[in-house]
């Protein structure tokens, strides 16, 4: 999933980032983002 990195509103997962605009602000740059990101910590 990807996410303007201007106001972070979250692209549609599967849209084709080439001429893609940001609906909110209309910028270019997205930065990907990971639905699970949380870090478990195993101790061992
Ligand atoms: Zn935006």
């Amino acid at each position: 999933m990807f996410r303007c990195i201007r106001c972070g509103e979250p692209l549609p997962s599967d849209s084709n980032l080439f001429g893609v605009r940001c609906d909110n602000c209309g910028a270019k740059i997205f930065s990907k983002e990971h639905p699970n990101v949380k870090k478990t910590l195993k101790a061992r």
